[in-house]
């Protein structure tokens, strides 16, 4: 038979399958023990390459404004209990998540578009507003991915630098509004400062500015403060103004990896936006019934909150113990003033097993740490006293 092998093929041909298996597992040991995971293809022009390359082993993961709390009991129960079913289609489930979401909102589901995280929402966004060379306003330093995507395409990216006390400047901001604009970006709490703007403030903005140009409020941090639903924006969406809403699961809920998030706004917007994205129809069967278990689990949610509040409460004494200052946050990051320079800074800190970001403005270095378990602000403390 051509197949039939006789023992000394057999031999030699175990005796190269086991070696060819001692190279894969001293090659996959070797693998795992690499420092560095170098970037897979992840193809952005912002500092992501800071995330990509950052080693998979840290002792503190301070580097992405995860939460390490997450996902809940609930959430992963339900990616294992939809297992069984995850060969079909997801859309019932798809169509309840965004049910969910419109009662919880108070809008209506043609108000509502799904993706896999904000992401790729604020990429339509950018895509759309974009169009015939038109301005994208934003705050700086803010979360660059919407304007710098802008610019990839027919964007201009007007900035604005903070206020004093580092807060978006809405009224700067409402200044360089003019017929080129396309869009206007607000992030609240803002990445990388955790500040927030006053709420009336921004409401009136909201309401002024969208008769111009779309504004676009980003609150994917919006879930850390203490009463969400009394910052957001929701209502200008409801009150029927040219506002769009992101939110993440990636940040409270501890979706980062499993990737769900939303927009609000206008049915037209949400049409014109979703012809740029498979929408819900990108989630998996997993995450959306993941979604579905943790979406407003207050119990869990009040949990996370409370452990991150104390981590924080931890880094501040730290900072101040070391004689520096810092920004008061209102999110799960917090930024702080280096007293050397930042590369040198974040490359020390990795060494030490600590991932965290820097920055440079207002000609000052600064790091953004992000809020971890409390063995990770340890061990970011350990590691910061070496360097202060
Ligand atoms: N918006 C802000 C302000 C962020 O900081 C991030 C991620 O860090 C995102 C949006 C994108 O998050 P995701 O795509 O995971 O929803």
């Amino acid at each position: 038979m051509a197949h039939s092998i006789n023992r000394r093929n057999w031999i030699r041909s175990s005796a190269l399958m086991a070696g060819g298996l001692a190279f894969l597992s001293s090659t996959v040991s070797k693998l795992a023990a690499m420092p560095v995971v170098r970037n897979i293809g992840f193809n952005r022009i912002t500092d992501e390459t800071a995330i990509m390359d950052a080693a998979p082993v840290m002792k503190a993961r301070l580097l992405a404004n995860e939460n390490p709390f997450g996902p809940s009991p609930a959430a992963k129960k339900a990616i294992v209990d939809s297992l069984d079913t995850s060969y079909q289609y997801a859309f019932a489930s798809i169509s309840q998540l965004s049910d969910n979401i419109a009662a919880y909102e108070g809008v209506k589901k043609a108000s509502i578009l799904l993706a896999t995280g904000s992401s790729p929402l604020l990429l339509a966004a950018a895509m759309h507003y974009s169009k015939g060379g038109k301005n994208i306003i934003t705050a700086d330093p803010s979360y660059d991915d919407l304007p710098t995507q802008a610019t990839r395409f027919e964007g201009k990216w007007v900035k604005v630098p903070l206020t004093a006390d580092f807060k978006l400047d809405l009224d700067a901001m409402e200044a360089k509004v003019d017929e080129n604009t396309g869009l206007v970006y607000v992030c609240n709490p803002n990445n990388p400062t955790a500040t927030i703007v006053d709420t009336q403030k921004l409401k009136a903005f909201c309401e002024r500015v969208s008769k111009k140009a779309v504004v676009f409020v980003d609150e994917a941090y919006i879930d850390y403060l203490p009463d969400p639903k009394a910052a957001s924006m929701m209502g200008a969406v409801t009150a029927g103004q040219n506002v769009i809403i992101a939110r993440t699961f990636s940040k409270l809920y501890g979706f980062a990896g499993l990737r769900c998030g939303y927009i609000v706004g206008q049915p037209e917007t949400v049409r014109a936006l979703s012809k740029y994205t498979p929408g819900g129809m990108g989630l998996s069967a997993t995450t959306v019934a993941a979604a579905i278990a943790a979406y407003q689990e207050t119990a869990f949610l009040k949990d996370a909150l409370k452990k991150t509040l104390a981590s924080k409460e931890y880094l501040y004494s730290v900072l101040k113990k070391e004689g520096y200052t810092y920004i008061p946050s209102s999110a799960n990051f917090v930024m702080f003033p280096l007293k050397m320079e930042g590369p040198k800074f974040s490359s020390e800190m990795m060494k030490r097993g600590v991932g965290i970001r820097h920055w440079k403005f207002n000609e000052q270095d600064w790091c953004r740490v992000s809020i971890g378990r409390m063995d990770e602000m340890e061990a970011f403390a350990a590691a910061f006293k070496e360097l202060s």
